[in-house]
C-alpha cells in the first residue's frame, strides 16, 4: 500500500501542489469498497461505515485540503445515503446511530486538521527561523569578509607606518649624505622586493629622467608597452614597470631615483607617493647633515679668513696638551702680529686691510703642515699650534713664514706695497705648562719682537 497521501501528490510547473489522478482514485477504490462491502452485508452497516470512513480520513489526510474536502463530503454523502439500504436503516436508532458516527467523523476530521495546522504553522515558524538565520549567517559572512579587508589594509598601512618610521630613523642616523644614499636605497630594496632600486646623483641621463627634470614631477609607468606617453621600445625588458622621482636638496634638483621590475603593474599610485616620502625625507636628512657641517664650522673657522677661531684653538691647545703630555713630545706655539695693520687700513681702506687679512692667512696656512694648527687669534693676530715640534725647529717655520710675507707684494688700487707681521714662539711644556702660560710666554715674545723693530721672530 502506498505511503498515506504521498503518492497522491505531484508537484506543478508553478511548484505548487496540486492533487493527481491517484489522488482520488484510491478514495473512489475504497468508496466502492465500501458501497460493495454495505450491499453484501448491510446489517454491518454501524461498523463498516465508520471503519471506511477513518479510513478516508487516514488517506486523505497528508493530501490537499481541497481532497480532503471531498472525502469529507464523500463520507457524508455516504454516512446520510448508504443507510437507506441497510435493513432497519431507516429506524430512528440506526438514524441516530449514523448521524452520531458522522458527527463523531466531523469532530475528527476537524481535531486532526487543528493538529495539522498547529503542526504546519510550528513548520513554518521553524523554516522562517531557519531563512532568518540563514541570513543573519550571510550577514555575519559578510561583515566578516569586510572585517578581514580592512584588517588586512590595517596591517598594510601599519606595515607601511613601521616601515616609514624605521626608516625615519635609519635616515635621521646617517651622518654622510652617502650614507643617506645608501639607505635610501636600502630602504627602497626592501619597500618594493625583487624591483632592482637605484639612486644616482647629476644631471639627468636618458629619456626617463629628463621627461621628470622638465617636470619636477615623479614618474609611474605602469605598463611601458601601453604608455602612450613614450614610443614604444624606448623601454628595456627589465623596465615593464618603472618609477623615476626626483632627488631635491634645498629646492635644486640634485638626482634621481628609479625602481623598475620586468613585470607590468609592479607599482601603484600608493607606492609612487611612499617612494616620494622617503625621497623628500632623504633630501631633509641630507640638508639637516649640510646645514649641521655648515653650523659647525660657522662655529669653529673664522668667516673672513678661514683659519679657525680663538675658541677652536683653545680646545686645540687643551688637546695638544694631553697628547705631548702622554707622548713626551714637545709642542710650540707661535703668536704672530701683523705690523703696523692700522696704517694700511688708514692708507687703503678698512676692505683693503681685509684682503690683507686673507692674504696673511693663505701664506699662514700654505706655510705649515696639515696635521697644524692655524687660527685667527684676535683682530690680526694668528696663533698656530706646531704638533710634535720643538722650539728651533719652529723658529725656523716662524722664520720662513716671516719671509714669504715679506716677499709678498700686495697691490693695493695701483700701489704696491708690503706686509711684515712679528713672531713670538713659545714651547710646551718648557715654556708653559698650561695652555694660558704658554699663550702669555708666546705673547711676551711677540712684544718683544714689536719693540725690537718689529718683522722679527723671537723665541727666547
Ligand atoms: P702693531 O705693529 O703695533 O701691531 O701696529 P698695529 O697698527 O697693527 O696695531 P694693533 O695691532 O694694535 O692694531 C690692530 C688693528 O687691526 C686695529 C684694527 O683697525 C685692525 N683690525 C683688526 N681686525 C680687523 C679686521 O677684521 N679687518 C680690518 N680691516 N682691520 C682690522
Ligand atoms: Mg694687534
Ligand atoms: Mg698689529
Amino acid at each position: 500500500m502506498a505511503k498515506p497521501g504521498s503518492a497522491g501528490l505531484v508537484f506543478g510547473a508553478s511548484g505548487r501542489r496540486r492533487p493527481s489522478a491517484a489522488a482520488f482514485a484510491v478514495p473512489v477504490f475504497i468508496t466502492g469498497l465500501l458501497v460493495w462491502a454495505l450491499l453484501s452485508r448491510p446489517d454491518r452497516f454501524l461498523w463498516i461505515y465508520p471503519a471506511f470512513g477513518s479510513l478516508f480520513l487516514w488517506f486523505s489526510w497528508s493530501g490537499e485540503k481541497e481532497v480532503k474536502y471531498i472525502f469529507l463530503f464523500l463520507v457524508t454523502f455516504a454516512g446520510l445515503v448508504l443507510p437507506k439500504f441497510a435493513p432497519g436503516g431507516d429506524s430512528l436508532a440506526v438514524m441516530g446511530a449514523t448521524l452520531a458516527e458522522l458527527l463523531g467523523l466531523w469532530l475528527l476530521f476537524f481535531f486532526l486538521s487543528g493538529v495539522e495546522r498547529s503542526r504546519q504553522s510550528a513548520l513554518e515558524g521553524l523554516a522562517a527561523r531557519e531563512a532568518e538565520a540563514a541570513a543573519r549567517i550571510k550577514n555575519l559572512k559578510d561583515e566578516l569578509a569586510r572585517y578581514r579587508l580592512h584588517r588586512d589594509s590595517a596591517l598594510a598601512s601599519i606595515r607601511d607606518k613601521g616601515a616609514l618610521a624605521a626608516s625615519v630613523q635609519e635616515m635621521g642616523a646617517a651622518s654622510t649624505p652617502d650614507e643617506i644614499k645608501e639607505r635610501l636605497e636600502s630602504v627602497l630594496g626592501k619597500y618594493f622586493p625583487g624591483a632592482a632600486v637605484e639612486l644616482h646623483s647629476g644631471a639627468p641621463r636618458d629619456f626617463v629622467e629628463k621627461w621628470v627634470a622638465e617636470r619636477k614631477f615623479p614618474l609611474l609607468v605602469r605598463n611601458s608597452q601601453e604608455d602612450s606617453r613614450f614610443a614604444r621600445g624606448l623601454f628595456g625588458p627589465g623596465e615593464r614597470s618603472l618609477m623615476a622621482l626626483p632627488l631635491h636638496l634645498f629646492g635644486s634638483l640634485v638626482g634621481f631615483v628609479r625602481a623598475s621590475a620586468p613585470e607590468p603593474d609592479r607599482f601603484k599610485g600608493e607606492d609612487l607617493r611612499g617612494a616620494e616620502i622617503f625621497c623628500a625625507l632623504a633630501g631633509v636628512s641630507m640638508e639637516n647633515i649640510y646645514l649641521f657641517e655648515k653650523v659647525r664650522e660657522l662655529a669653529i673657522k673664522d668667516g673672513l679668513t678661514g683659519l679657525y677661531t680663538h675658541r677652536a684653538m683653545q680646545a686645540r691647545l687643551e688637546e695638544e696638551i694631553l697628547r705631548s703630555a702622554r707622548t713626551k713630545v714637545p709642542f710650540t706655539v707661535i703668536m704672530a702680529d701683523i705690523d703696523h695693520f692700522k696704517a694700511y687700513n688708514d692708507t687703503f681702506g678698512h676692505q683693503a686691510g681685509d684682503e690683507v687679512l686673507k692674504a696673511v692667512a693663505g701664506v699662514f696656512s700654505a706655510g705649515v703642515r696639515d696635521i697644524d694648527f692655524v687660527a685667527r687669534y684676535g683682530g690680526e693676530e694668528v696663533a698656530v699650534i706646531l704638533t710634535g715640534v720643538a722650539k728651533e725647529a719652529a723658529r725656523a717655520v716662524a722664520e720662513q713664514l716671516r719671509r714669504n710675507l715679506e716677499t709678498r707684494e700686495f697691490n693695493f688700487n695701483g700701489a704696491r706695497s708690503g706686509v711684515t707681521a712679528s713672531f713670538g714662539v713659545a714651547e710646551f711644556p718648557a715654556e708653559g705648562a698650561i695652555a694660558s702660560q704658554l699663550i702669555r710666554a708666546a705673547d711676551e715674545r711677540l712684544f718683544r719682537a714689536k719693540q725690537g723693530g718689529r718683522n722679527r721672530v723671537v723665541h727666547e
